[in-house]
């Protein structure tokens, strides 16, 4: 899970694949509504359509898609393009300036802030209950284990008294 492909390039669009650790298949989703944390299976993530909007479990509000990294996750993946696309373009410049003459037109370009400490993914913990939803079983969240109210399924909002919803873990994930 802590392979990070190369960039590929097409046309004037970079694509990176940027691995997030999971809590036992689930990634960590942070609600800009209501400021909580819940989990979402990661493969349902990467499956989710670009213009699909998600429901908040625990608020209710709803979202688009790419509405839903917690800080830390942003602040990883702008870690990574930076180090995998922005610093080796950034160092190519360098050399094509050096290879004109370097201060042609009086243009110095200083270049030391190219490296940063190198990204370190965001930390996962084993946490939070997982329910499952009649409506979308194949969509399964975890979600606060303390959590007292209605619970809701982030694909149709459909609420749901927690303990109805709530599953023990099987034993073999
Ligand atoms: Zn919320
Ligand atoms: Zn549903």
């Amino acid at each position: 899970m802590d392979e990070t492909d190369e960039p590929i390039a097409a046309g004037d669009s970079v694509t990176l694949a940027i691995s997030m650790p999971l809590d036992r298949g689930f990634l960590r989703r942070h609600c800009s509504s209501c400021e909580r944390e819940f989990k979402r299976l990661g493969d349902r993530v990467t499956e989710t359509s670009e213009d699909a909007v998600l429901t908040c479990p625990y608020c209710y509000q709803s979202a688009p898609r790419d509405d839903w990294w917690t800080e830390e996750q942003h602040a990883y993946m702008q870690n990574v393009t930076y180090e995998k696309v922005v610093a080796p373009k950034l160092r190519e410049f360098q050399r094509s300036l050096k290879g004109m003459g370097g201060g042609l037109l009086g243009l110095s370009f200083d270049l030391k802030g190219i490296e940063h400490a190198p990204a370190l993914p965001p930390q996962e913990i084993a946490d939070m209950a997982r329910v499952e939803f009649p409506c979308h079983v194949d969509e399964p969240l975890r979600v606060a284990e303390d959590w007292e109210f209605d619970v809701a399924c982030t694909i149709c909002g459909t609420r749901y008294p927690f303990t109805d919803v709530r599953r023990q873990d099987q034993s073999h994930e």
